[in-house]
């Protein structure tokens, strides 16, 4: 639309006495006989226009231009409680650019009361609320300023398939199949886990994406389908400390950008064992509740945890990924601490080896977690070892990985904070689904859409997939 204004208080004071084109959604509108009130909201801004005679049939949520004078309030009118307050629109023209019809949920409070199907069902009418705008915005611009911390130390943004291998993170995988390949499938990424270690090998140095994850995994109020993870991994790394220092500046960075509060300028350390004495978990809050009234953030890392568990036989995850009963507490690419690597490569003393392993928790929450990684193909062996993988299982599961260590690869290390957690921290919510535009439902259906649907017979067929009997 050409020559819109945008409604901001400085945009609008700046033209009184000028006509102006506005557009947006009818916030309000109040009906007085000859005199129609409406409050107009574009992405900016709410501002007060007044049609004399006119817009009677106008409905709220409905789009709108007007084209009409700004006027300045007399000073006992001005309504202090919005920002254009000082000032008002009379309407010399409108048009209806797409009315609205009833709508099927309020928009007028902050929505918690609203069920969770009616809410995603019109995610797009939803998310008009002011407190979903705010929420998106906010992560807009947190995701802005880490890109921008990221870039001022090296960083490259770089994008990894999304259609791609099984990899072990824990969780099941979401399969694909394939149309030229039949019989076989792709699987959605857990993470970028290996090909950004590849990337490494490649002679990235300093790799970064704002990467889409899927986990099939039981959903609970902060967890979801997806995820997006801002997951990066940098060479030339020997010590978790020489992550976690890059890692720290660049959250801190961030989150003052935003206007976030920290508790510490710097982010205390504390060993997984002192942790379960003291708080009895490995996530924890920091807080005193007078810093959780006043939304500061405490952020603190977890260090030395063991690199090995016993096989969880109510998971079927782990007992696919521990063959030998044993599997990975946080990831099987991490490296032992230095005083552990001969108990790693001669397969002994399992149970106490520690892992290169840090998370990152902040309010109670664990919102990253990364490692320094094992860069020969050596180590990683004794890892898959330790499950129990023979070695054929080793190269059908990682060969890709040893052939790159074979070729020359940096040491290395990373980690991947968990964007959607930290979000939902930040903007002080209770729910991941808070902070995500589109997040699937309580019993995974996609917002909006209904994903997910039958395929048609068409569809199999050229797949060869048979549906078989539901057990
Ligand atoms: N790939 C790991 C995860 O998604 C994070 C990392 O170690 O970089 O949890």
């Amino acid at each position: 639309m050409q020559n819109r204004t945008l409604i901001t208080k400085k945009n609008l004071e700046e033209k009184v006495g000028e006509t102006v084109i506005l557009a947006g959604f009818v916030e309000t509108k109040r009906d007085h006989g000859k005199i129609t009130f409406i409050d107009l909201r574009d992405r900016e801004g709410i501002v007060q226009c007044v049609g004399y005679k006119m817009m009677g049939e106008v409905t709220t949520e409905s789009v709108v231009k007007i084209v009409g004078e700004v006027k300045a309030r007399p000073e006992k009118m001005v309504n202090k409680e919005i920002e254009t307050g000082g000032v008002e629109v009379e309407v010399k023209e409108y048009e209806v650019l797409s009315k609205a019809a009833e709508l099927p949920m309020s928009l007028d409070t902050e929505g918690y009361e609203i069920g969770e199907e009616t809410r995603l069902k019109y995610r797009y009418l939803d998310l008009r609320r002011k407190r979903m705008a705010k929420n998106l915005r906010a992560r807009s611009e947190f995701v802005r300023a880490v890109r921008e911390e990221l870039y001022e130390r090296g960083f490259m943004e770089i994008e990894t398939p999304i259609l791609s291998q099984a990899t072990m993170e824990g969780a099941r995988d979401f399969l694909v199949p394939s149309r030229l390949a039949k019989g076989k499938f792709y699987a959605l990424p857990q993470s970028p886990q290996q090909y950004k270690q590849l990337l490494m090998a490649a002679g990235m140095e300093r790799y970064f994406q704002i990467a889409r994850c899927f986990r099939d995994e039981d959903l609970r109020a902060d967890r979801l389908l997806e995820l997006t993870q801002v997951d990066l991994e940098m060479s030339y790394v020997e010590k978790p400390e020489e992550v976690m220092e890059v890692v720290e500046e660049v959250v801190k960075g961030a989150i003052k950008k935003v206007g976030g509060k920290l508790q510490k300028e710097q982010f205390p350390v504390i060993a997984y064992q002192e942790a379960m004495k003291k708080y009895g978990a490995d996530r924890f809050d920091l807080r005193s509740e007078k810093e959780k009234e006043e939304g500061i953030l405490a952020f603190a890392w977890v260090v030395n945890f063991p690199f090995f568990k016993r096989v969880d036989k109510e998971d079927a995850a782990e007992i696919r990924d521990g063959k030998s009963g044993w599997t990975f507490t946080h990831n099987p690419f991490s490296r032992p601490l230095k005083e552990y690597e001969q108990d790693l490569m001669e397969g002994k003393n399992i149970e106490n080896i520690i892992t290169a392993q840090y998370d990152l928790v902040c309010n109670g929450y664990e919102v990253g977690g990364g490692s320094v990684r094992a860069h020969t193909p050596e180590m990683l062996t004794a890892t898959y070892k330790i499950m129990g993988y023979s070695d054929e299982e080793i190269r059908e599961s990682i060969g890709q990985m040893l052939s790159a260590f074979e070729l020359g690869t940096p040491p290395h290390g990373g980690i991947a904070l968990g964007l959607d957690r930290l979000m939902m921290v930040l903007a002080k919510e209770k729910s991941i689904k808070e902070v995500v535009a589109f997040p699937t439902t309580g019993s995974g259906r996609t917002a909006v859409m209904s994903a997910p649907t039958e395929a048609s017979e068409e569809q199999l067929a050229e797949l060869g997939i048979g549906i078989g009997k539901k057990v």
